[in-house]
């Protein structure tokens, strides 16, 4: 099976070398210029990793990187210009697997690529995909065969956690990624979510210990 990169990069020259490297090593590539056509695209094919430009015309790749995670946990890799940026990137706050920074070589990019996809298949016997599992067009969960009555913002959350199982989200990840279009929230919003999530997964099995509280860090599906 060919991987399918997804190049979003507004420098042709730069998404040229990329491309070229890619198919190279037998890498199937997808090419736009604009954040909000990588997001449809994730939407519509099967991609298994993105490579995300910082600086895009329509958004920041930090913003593109945010709608992503909403919905799909492909690993992401960052194209950076600036310095400065990557303090936030290697925090992974944003939820980026790796970056590069510019000028770099393309040849890097492919094998750090290539690290993170064999990195990646070792987690598909994550427990999460047999006890979990999401139906996307009834925005519906299922916890060990049996539907969760979950609020529009409990199905985002869990939604959020159950497609990065192990991943620690700190509350404001958690803000960010799940309450996009309210006004303002507060953290302890995220935490009485967590616990109605917690009570509903334990009216199905008294023993689950799903989701794990990280002390001073977060939130995390499975330790
Ligand atoms: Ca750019």
């Amino acid at each position: 099976m060919k991987p399918h990169i997804l190049i979003i990069e507004d420098e042709p020259a730069i998404a040229e070398t990329l491309l070229y490297a890619c198919n190279e090593v037998g890498m199937l590539t997808t090419y736009c210029t604009l954040g909000q056509v990588g997001i449809q695209t994730l939407k519509t094919q099967a991609i298994d990793f993105v490579v995300l430009d910082v600086g895009l015309p329509d958004m920041s790749g930090f913003d593109v990187c945010k709608q992503l995670r909403v919905f799909s946990s492909v690993p992401i890799l960052f194209l950076t210009a600036r310095n400065h940026e990557i303090d936030r990137i290697v925090g992974l706050e944003i939820g980026a697997d790796d970056y590069v920074t510019k000028p770099f070589s393309p040849r890097e990019v492919v094998a750090r690529i290539g690290a993170i996809l064999r990195r990646g298949h070792h987690t598909h016997t994550n427990p999460s995909r047999a006890e979990f599992e999401i139906d996307e067009m009834q925005r519906r969960i299922q916890f060990l065969g049996h539907y969760l009555t979950l609020t529009r913002y409990e199905f985002l959350l869990l939604k959020v956690l159950v497609t990065s199982p192990k991943r620690v989200y700190s509350r404001d990840q958690l803000m960010d990624l799940v309450w996009i279009d309210a006004d303002e929230t507060l953290e302890r919003t995220v935490d009485a979510h967590i616990k109605t999530l917690r009570r509903k997964l334990r009216s199905i099995d008294p023993n689950t210990h799903t989701i794990i509280t990280h002390r001073g860090m977060g939130y995390s599906l499975y330790a």
